[in-house]
């Protein structure tokens, strides 16, 4: 059976086409520039990459495109072919403990949470939408960044503000990224042969979190109310004292809105560095001694051998540690210099073993007291294995 994952931006479309259960993806790319000039998009078909520049007013074109790419490559012979389509979500609120058919109700929810996620859910929407107008036999699923984490207790995912905060305003802990760390978690799982286990997940590309579990369940996690909590990242600030806010607020001449880009848009490695969001940038800066982006690095270091050390006590131990994501599949020194900090846990580095990028393989020296592995992720795949179950 096919099945579609399907990952809708405000102005991008991103796609990948599995065969299941094999769990084999046929093709996979993006639509780019959606309702702006240049569109273009891309697809990786066979180990090949194929771009083409045309004019793509909307979602809905970008979906007849795609059918069109499909016959044409002879992946599909008719449309029926695709039984379901998968739509990544980031905010399911306290409302989804796990993926739901994107039925009219669970629409209307998701509708009602953008508030929560404005930047997300909005364009979430829109891809739902045109999918159902194109894939009209298809069952259409809806696959939740916050699903994994609606475990957390509420000691954990309440903030100490008034009770109302979250009674009337849903003020609380919600938690990104939960699809690739149950994907990861899942992996490592396998590779250590054991189900209850105690692991920390690092999610850290351009958005980065961390995830505490246990036997399978989220029990913290880094990020929070939105996904600018927790880390460092590569434009995000992450966590702050709440009154810098107010305080940037009261004295100087800046609006809620630009302050809310800059928190998001202008912070992190891009704010301290003052040179690049990129982790790769920074590594360049680096090298050639650029005093800011040594601190930088410093300081994303530090916030993610925090999170490491606070999860390993929270969890009371810990089964094995696990890097994925841009930076954490690919950066051979950002691991090595996390991995280095966490000695005091008997944590050691096998540097050969680290010099791989986006391979699946232990990095820790076999006397390490914790192993830890780089695990690529694939959230792609998990929206559409929740889909064919729910097909299914
Ligand atoms: P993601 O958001 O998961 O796509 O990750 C994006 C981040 O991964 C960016 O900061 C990239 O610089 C980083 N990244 C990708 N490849 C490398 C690499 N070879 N070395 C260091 N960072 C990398």
């Amino acid at each position: 059976m096919k099945v579609l994952s399907v990952n809708a931006g405000s102005s991008s479309l991103k796609f990948s086409l599995f065969e299941m259960p094999e769990e084999k993806e046929l093709i996979c790319g993006v639509f780019e520039r959606i309702g702006i000039d240049n569109s273009f998009y891309s697809l990786k078909l066979n180990d090949q990459k194929i771009k083409k520049e045309i004019s793509l007013a909307d979602h809905k074109i970008a979906f007849e495109i795609l059918i069109n790419e499909l016959i044409n490559n002879n992946i599909i012979s008719s449309l029926d072919e695709i039984k379901g389509i998968g739509h990544r979500v980031v905010q399911g609120g306290a409302y989804f403990k796990q993926s739901a058919l994107a039925s009219p109700d669970n629409m209307r929810i998701i509708e009602e949470l953008a508030s929560l996620a404005p930047l997300h859910n909005p364009p979430a929407i829109t891809g739902v939408k045109a999918a159902m107008e194109v894939f009209k036999n298809a069952t259409q699923t809806l696959v939740f960044d916050t699903a994994f984490h609606q475990t957390i207790k509420k000691e954990n995912f309440l903030y100490s503000v008034p009770y109302k905060w979250y009674t009337d305003f849903g003020v609380r802990k919600y938690g990104f990224h939960g699809t690739s760390h149950k994907y990861v978690y899942s992996k490592v799982n396998k590779l250590i042969g054991n189900d209850d286990t105690k692991v920390i997940t690092c999610h850290i590309g351009n958005g980065a979190s961390i995830t505490a579990i246990k036997n399978g369940k989220s029990i913290n996690t880094s990020m929070g109310f939105t996904p600018n909590a927790g880390l460092m990242m590569g434009t995000r600030s992450g966590d702050i004292d709440p009154t810098i806010i107010t305080y940037m607020l009261k004295n100087k001449t800046m609006t809620v809105e630009e302050l809310e880009n800059v928190l998001n848009k202008e912070s992190g490695f891009l704010g301290i560095s003052e040179f690049s969001s990129d982790s790769r940038d920074i590594e360049d800066g680096i090298e050639s001694g650029n005093e800011k982006c040594i601190l930088a690095q410093e300081m994303y270091v530090k916030r993610i051998v925090n999170y490491i050390a606070k999860y390993y006590v929270e969890l009371g131990g810990c089964d094995a540690i696990v890097f994925t994501a841009g930076i954490g599949e690919n950066s051979i020194k950002t691991r090595a210099d996390v991995i280095n900090k966490l000695y005091a846990l008997g944590i050691k580095l096998d540097k050969e073993q680290n010099n791989v990028r986006g391979e699946e393989r232990l990095i820790s020296t076999i006397d390490s007291k914790i192993p830890v592995y780089v695990i690529p992720t694939n959230e792609e795949l998990i929206i559409a294995s929740d889909t064919y179950a729910m097909i299914k």
